[in-house]
């Protein structure tokens, strides 16, 4: 009998009333049933939060990151089932930049925040008085997760905000959620009761969350027109809110730049979990005389990548993640086929089981079309040919989004003059999409806004104090 994969609430697995099932995107085989929480259930899992919360945060910094490092090394010893989980539910492969190389980043992004430190500054001080900035956890915190790194992003909302002495109630994405679910159900295993919690199910259920008047901050990550309604809901609650939405990426290969050493890096800065990350890039800008160059060189790197059920040894490619997305990127390149643009390989869904579409590097295209201008969320790059950097430049920043964007050049320094000019949240020179766990990252625009990651990253999920000490005078002796 398929199993239906249970919400933590309190530190106990939650009994089901209704669920809904999961399918593998690359064959369609039924996973088993994810929970639907009720709104009732979104309550108890706040309540436990709450309740949680005033022993959580007494604990000394040490102990707290003492308690994260076991959750590093409970993420540890179950990489291998965890990492089988992200590629039946999400489609990455095991092996490749996929679901290995996703749990070794949780490990990594649960290690990092678990061994920073928030220190008391003394922001002013004289003979009169003396000012010290303190660190307040913020107090229960509703973490919503996409689909497209599911463990990953969830661990980059739920480790910071437990570092800091919050607990957290978190959403997976509707469209992964069993992976998720036993993650946390593992961490549970070394967290006191309630401190991390889970409810599952759609938007539905993430509005309830977002809404309840118990939560005080929000952790986003998805797209801008969810993030538009937390905004809304925030109104209600004054909930403090980090929305990391999508972006639109531009790539700049800078005139004269030998890319075919560079190809590999711009490949998977392209084409990571088949470009459907948020920080991918997603539009190529090549001055006119390198076009052939780049694209020959681009082309030579995706004729190596196998495709397929990512649970087979050497698979570096699997499908995309669900149908909605899939028609999203059919329907996107077969417009830009239709206004003239010219395939340069893929371009037509593969035939068979699964949501298979190939590698798409599509020319004779501009700004002005959708499968430019709209996150594409896909395995598909659009090349702008381009006469000169500053139409390169005004053509990068046409557009809403300013998550991340890069830069490849052989000079460094003439790549970080045009980094300075581009309106995105991280410009990166040579590589693209290259996140740390100690290096701030959020967008500009409507990238959203806060930013996570690194000491920046733990000072948001915080609120700052002040004490403010009156300095007696000595007594006369
Ligand atoms: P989405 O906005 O559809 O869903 C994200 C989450 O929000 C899901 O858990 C969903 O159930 C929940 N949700 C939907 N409606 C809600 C509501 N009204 N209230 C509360 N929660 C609600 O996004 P997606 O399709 O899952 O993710 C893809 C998007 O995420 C892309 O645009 C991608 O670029 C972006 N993304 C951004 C980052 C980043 O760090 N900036 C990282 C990964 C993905």
């Amino acid at each position: 009998m398929a199993t239906t994969f249970a919400c933590m609430v309190d530190g106990q697995p939650v009994p089901h009333e209704q669920s809904f099932e999961v399918k593998n995107p690359a064959t369609g085989e039924s996973l088993g049933f994810a929970p639907i929480s009720t709104p009732e259930q979104v309550e108890r899992a706040v309540s436990s939060a709450r309740a949680a919360q005033p022993a959580w945060a007494a604990k000394s910094d040490e102990e707290r990151k003492a308690i994260l490092m076991k959750v590093a090394k409970v993420l540890t010893e179950n990489t291998d089932y965890l990492a089988k989980w992200i590629t039946k539910e999400q489609g990455k492969p095991l092996a490749g930049p996929g679901s290995m190389f996703e749990m070794q980043a949780c490990v990594g992004w649960t290690q990092v925040p678990a061994s920073l430190d928030l220190p008391t500054e003394v922001v002013f001080e004289d003979e009169s008085r003396r000012d010290e900035l303190h660190r307040r956890p913020i107090g229960v915190i509703g973490a919503i997760a996409p689909w497209n790194w599911p463990l990953m992003i969830a661990i980059w909302q739920i480790i910071p905000s437990l570092r800091t002495g919050n607990t957290v109630v978190l959403k997976p994405s509707e469209y992964t959620s069993i992976g998720t679910l036993e993650m946390v159900r593992l961490i549970n295993t070394v967290l006191p009761p309630g401190v991390l919690n889970t409810i599952s199910g759609d938007g539905k259920v993430g509005d309830i969350l977002v809404r309840h008047q118990d939560v005080d901050k929000i952790m986003f990550t998805g797209s801008a027109s969810t993030a538009k309604k937390i905004i809304e809901a925030s109104g209600g609650n004054m909930a403090r809110l980090t929305l990391e939405c999508g972006g639109n990426d531009p790539a700049i290969v800078l005139p004269g730049t030998e890319m075919a050493s560079k190809a590999g890096d711009l490949f998977w800065g392209s084409f990571i979990n088949m470009g459907q990350t948020c920080a991918c890039a997603k539009r190529l800008y090549v001055h006119e005389d390198d076009y052939d160059q780049v694209v020959s060189s681009l082309s030579a790197v995706a004729d190596q990548m196998p495709m397929g059920n990512g649970m087979e040894e050497n698979i570096l490619l699997g499908p995309v993640q669900n149908e909605m997305q899939y028609n999203k990127v059919i329907s996107l390149v077969d417009d830009a086929k239709a206004r003239g643009a010219k395939i340069i390989r893929g371009g037509s869904k593969a035939e068979g089981q699964g949501y298979f579409y190939p590698i798409t590097l599509v020319g004779e295209i501009d700004n002005g079309i959708p499968l430019v201008d709209e996150e594409q969320f896909g395995p598909v790059l659009p090349i702008i040919k381009y006469k000169d950097l500053d139409e390169a430049v005004r053509k990068a920043n046409d557009t809403k989004t300013g998550l991340g964007a890069s830069v490849w050049s052989d000079d460094l320094e003439q790549a970080s003059q045009v980094a300075s000019r581009i309106e995105s949240g991280t410009v990166w020179i040579n590589q693209h999409g290259a996140i740390h766990p100690m290096v701030p990252f959020g967008g500009m625009k409507e990238s959203g806004y806060g930013v996570e990651f690194g000491l920046e990253g733990l000072k948001a999920v915080t609120l700052p104090q002040v004490i403010s000490i009156k300095k007696f005078a000595p007594a006369e002796a």
